[in-house]
Order: structure tokens, then sequence, then C-alpha cells
């Protein structure tokens, strides 16, 4: 085995990132029991903690990328581990020497398009808000009562596109005063954050946090729950506090100011995926389940791993820009699970898990079985 970084340097960066309990660890491997991973093929996140207490880290090892940072091990740690924070600080170490396994090369790409677009598909700035094509959208003004922060998949993506419309069809149909940045938005830098890469999430954070400044934004709406975790639990790191709101938890505020009102019924089966950075990070469970549960004509079951013991889509801590086999992607299972408690719909509403659903419903040819929806997709069918 080659030890590639000096034992002082991998447990200074690891306190640093937060992780300083990992010496705490007594092997019990509760984590790997829990890890999503274990399900696919084996991993040990536990393994990984013991060599970084010794300074034997291989860095150009796979297994370092592969935690998705779902949250499910710190849960069930008896000892306060701090998985996430001992992962991430490990791919610090390896972003700085430039060592990317065959896998995670990709984020190489991400990385510059992130530099100089905004956006990790290296798509032109100026488009970023060419998704409201046709729609009434304004660009946001000081005084606005919110202003929509779509992310970079719902303004570039295809397929996510059609979240970004749905979510303005129904904010100007509950006559909500909004706007938006287009092109002066940029990338939230949670992801590459979670690559390791500390110094672009510091850049992104600290462009986004001007732009708000500068346009006297107050109150944030997101589509993404990785935008959400980010500006409410990292960009107070740089002594700013945005106002911050997940679609989920507005659209049922709207439902339940009777701001927005139901004029069809929803009559499938339908099955609510809780995203990891909305619930286990978060701790919003309820709300989205709310709004799916006043739609009339909607039957709204769980699936086996719901809640607390969400299991993970498999896009979170950079990974849906890695690699990943076809027999090891989380989003197979959880279709699978699906298609078994007999959902005609697996409703969500994070950019990640559906983009993964999505690929999964391809590659399983379950396009005549399952369908596919953010929350927001249902909604604009029944209003
Ligand atoms: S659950 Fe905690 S104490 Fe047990 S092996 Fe994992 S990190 Fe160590
Ligand atoms: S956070 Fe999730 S993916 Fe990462 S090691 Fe823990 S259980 Fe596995």
């Amino acid at each position: 085995m080659e030890t590639v970084a000096p034992y002082k340097e991998i447990i200074d960066i690891i306190k640093e990132s937060g992780g300083e309990a990992f010496s705490l660890c007594y092997q019990c491997g509760l984590c790997d029991t829990v890890c999503p991973w274990n399900r696919v093929r084996t991993f040990s996140i536990r393994k990984i903690i013991r060599e970084a207490t010794f300074g034997l880290t291989e860095i150009e090892s796979e297994d370092m990328w592969r935690c998705t940072s779902c949250g499910r091990c710190p849960e069930e740690c008896p000892r306060g581990v701090k998985q996430i924070e001992i992962g991430i600080a490990l791919r610090r170490i390896a972003t700085e020497y430039g060592v990317f396994p065959a896998a995670v090369k990709p984020i190489r790409t991400i990385n510059a398009g992130l530099v100089a677009q905004g956006n990790p598909f290296g798509e032109e700035r100026k488009n970023r808000g060419q998704w409201i094509e046709g729609l009434p959208v304004k660009a946001f003004t000081e005084g606005m009562e919110v202003l929509y922060f779509p992310g970079c998949y719902p303004s570039y993506d295809p397929r996510m596109k059609r979240v970004a419309r749905a979510t303005a069809t129904i904010l100007t149909k509950a006559g909500v005063d909004f706007g938006i940045l287009g092109e002066k938005e940029s990338c939230c830098g949670e992801s590459i954050r979670k690559t390791g890469d500390e110094e672009l999430f510091k850049r992104l954070a600290k462009e986004n946090i001007k732009t708000f400044i500068d346009n006297g934004v107050k109150k944030i709406l997101v589509s993404s729950p990785h935008c959400y975790h980010t500006f409410k639990n990292e960009y107070p790191e740089f002594m700013v506090n945005f106002e911050v709101i997940h679609i989920s938890q507005y659209l049922f505020e709207l439902i339940d100011g009777r701001r927005l009102k139901f004029a069809k019924d929803f009559k499938k089966n339908i099955t609510y995926h809780d995203p990891c950075y909305l619930g286990r990070h978060n701790n919003i469970y309820e709300e989205p389940r709310e709004v799916l549960k006043r739609i009339p004509g909607i039957e709204l079951d769980e699936m086996p791993d719901s809640r607390e013991k969400s299991l993970c889509c498999g896009g979170g801590g950079g990974r849906i820009w890695m690699e990943t086999p076809r027999e090891e992607r989380f989003s197979d299972l959880r279709l699978e699970q699906a298609k078994g408690i007999g959902a005609e719909v697996l409703a969500t509403c994070c950019p990640y898990c559906i983009t993964n659903f999505e690929d999964s419903r391809v590659n399983m040819e379950y396009e005549n079985i399952l369908e596919i929806k953010d929350i927001t997709e249902i909604i604009q069918e029944v209003i």
C-alpha cells in the first residue's frame, strides 16, 4: 500500500474540516451495515476511517470517492463520528494533489465549466435564463416577494427545465410576485464542495452572496435540496443569512393559505421519495407529503425505505458527476421498490434524484410502468 499523504497532514485536514471525532471510532461497523453501497457491492467507510486514523489513506483509491454524503451512517454511529466530513477532508487532499481515479475524472470538466460559466455543464452563462421562454417571468427587482433560484439543472438540463417551468407557472397562477436572476445566478457550489474543492465552493458562494446583496434579495425560493442546504447551513459561514425556502415548503404555504386551489383530480397511485438533503440533512419530511395528500384523487403509499431511512438516489456528494456502473446504481433499487408497492408515479423534489431516476427508468425499461415526477409537475396538472 502506498501512502501518498503524510500522517500529520491527513489528521490536520480532517480536524480542520470538522471531523475531529474520528479518533472516537471503535470500529463497530454499524455505519457499513446501513450504507447503501453494501446493497450493490462491498464498501467500508469504517475501513476508510481506520486507515485515516493511522495516516494510511491511499488517496488514489476510488473508494474515497464513493460516499454520496447521504447522511444515513452518521445517524447510526454510537460515537458521533462525522463520516461525511472525514470523507470530504480526504477528497480535499486528493484534489490538492490532482489525483483522480478514472471514474472521478469527469470532475475536471465540471470544475472547468463552473469556473468559466458558473454551471457544471459548461453551458454559456448568458443562456442561464432561457428556460423562461414564453412564460411571463420577470427579472428580480428589490421589493419582490421572493427570488426564485432554480439552480443549474432546472436552468439548463432539458428534463429539469420542465420543473423550472412548472414552478414558474404555479407561482404565476398563485399570484406570487417573484423574479429570477438569470445570467447573474451562479451554481450554489454545494456539490463541488463535497468533492473536496473548497476554493471553488468559496468562489461560487461569494459570487452569489454579492449578487443577492447587490439586488436586495431577502427571501430565496429553491427547487433543489442541495441549494437549500448550502444557502441555509453553509452560506452563514460568510456571515450572511438569507431566508431560504424549498419549493415543497412554499407549495404547502400556498395551498394552506388558499392562494393555490385545485381544479382537477390526480387519480394515480403515488409514492414519495425523500431526497437526502431535504429529509435527513434538513428534516423536511412532512410538507412534501402534505402537498401530495391534499391533491384530490391521489393515493399515497410509502416505499420500504422512507423518511429517516430513505434510500439515497446515488447523486449526492458530487456522485452525480461521477461514473457508476449500471449494476451499482441505488436508483435502480429505488425504482424496484416503487414498482414493488404498485406505484404508478414516483414523486420527489430534487434535480439529482429525478436525473438518476429517469436514467434508471430507461435502463430498466420501466417507461410503461412508472412515471417520475417532480411535485411541481403534478401540481401543475391539477390547478
Ligand atoms: S458506526 Fe461510528 S463507531 Fe462504529 S465503525 Fe462506524 S464510525 Fe466507527
Ligand atoms: S454517508 Fe451514506 S454513502 Fe456515505 S458512507 Fe455514510 S451511509 Fe455510506
